[in-house]
């Protein structure tokens, strides 16, 4: 069952050819999220061959243009393809006014219901809940309120071993038990005990996105253990200085927060557009962290299964 984060957009401020800025699309089985959106992100999700109509939460972080301002794009072009199903939008207050005002001054208005959800960058809170995950927001410290999302999957159920059916004649009724942890009694009072009847479940599956924020230590609490954290590292060491007075941070500090909450690995991204090169980057966050991985638009980065016990 997958769970992949395909980067749309890893730039920051300024749009630089082939560094959009931030979007992602997170699957995880059939069901597909949008973090941040910025300029570009509906062509980037044509070219990733993604169906627009099948997003069915955005999660916006902040309202610097370069994570919000392809929404108003995306949110209409889903309405002339003729999309019903509506579509839920999770960000800062404001975005809602933000949305209503470009609607009523176009006279334009969408096919579908528009609902949304405001976060507030106070503490850890759940913004969202599906069969599949969950996602909360938590505070990051820029210079406009900013919310980082974490994903957590949902723990599965165990899997039945078919011979053991066949073999203890398991009735269909207790399977739903046994799968639930249950053990299984004979019809002569027999106890089979249920670790001999499945295969463990998988562990749920976790990522966090943390993007714009300089270093903040406070972060770690929210994203502790996670599976994969992306954290932006807009600068290197050279340019800590201006990290610190945009309220961004360099690959040291990402790396930094990854190991204090003991993530298993790290992705940078939300580079500065002054640099063309980004391989430093990592060989910096590595003096810190490893595994390092470098966003790059287009680029799919997987979170696989690994069983419980
Ligand atoms: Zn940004
Ligand atoms: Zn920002």
């Amino acid at each position: 069952m997958k769970f992949e984060i395909t980067i749309l957009g890893c730039g920051s401020a300024l749009p630089v050819v082939h560094r959009n800025p931030t979007a992602q699309l997170i699957s995880v089985e059939n069901n597909n999220y949008l973090i941040d959106c910025g300029e570009g992100t509906q062509l980037a999700l044509r070219e990733n061959s993604a169906k627009l109509q099948n997003l069915s939460v955005i999660f916006i972080s902040h309202l610097h243009g370069d994570h919000y301002l392809g929404l108003m794009g995306l949110l209409s072009s889903m309405s002339l393809l003729g999309r019903q199903k509506e579509v839920t939008v999770v960000g800062p207050p404001e975005l809602e006014e933000v949305i209503r005002l470009q609607m009523k001054v176009s006279k334009s208005y969408l096919n579908y219901e528009l609902i949304f959800k405001p976060t507030s960058a106070d503490d850890l809170n759940l913004v969202h809940e599906d069969k599949k995950v969950f996602v909360y927001s938590f505070p990051l410290k820029h210079r406009v309120p900013c919310t980082g999302y974490k994903i957590v999957e949902k723990q599965r159920m165990a899997n039945i071993i078919k011979s053991k059916i066949d073999f203890f004649k398991i009735p269909v009724k207790e399977i739903k038990n046994i799968k639930k942890g249950a053990d299984f009694i004979t019809p002569a009072g027999k106890i089979i005990a249920n670790n001999r009847l499945v295969k463990p479940a998988p562990m749920p599956r976790s990522y966090a996105f943390c993007s714009d924020t300089i270093f903040e230590p406070k972060i770690v609490e929210y994203i502790k253990g996670v599976d994969l954290l992306y954290h932006e590292a807009t600068f290197l060491e050279e340019l800590r200085n201006r990290a610190e007075v945009t309220f961004h941070s360099t690959a040291k500090d990402a790396a930094t927060i990854a190991k204090e909450a003991q993530v298993k690995r790290l992705l940078l991204g939300h580079y500065s557009a002054r640099y063309t090169e980004i391989e430093a980057f990592r060989t910096e966050a590595e003096t810190i962290f490893s595994p390092v991985e470098l966003a790059e638009d287009n680029k799919v980065f997987h979170i696989e299964s690994t069983r419980q016990g």
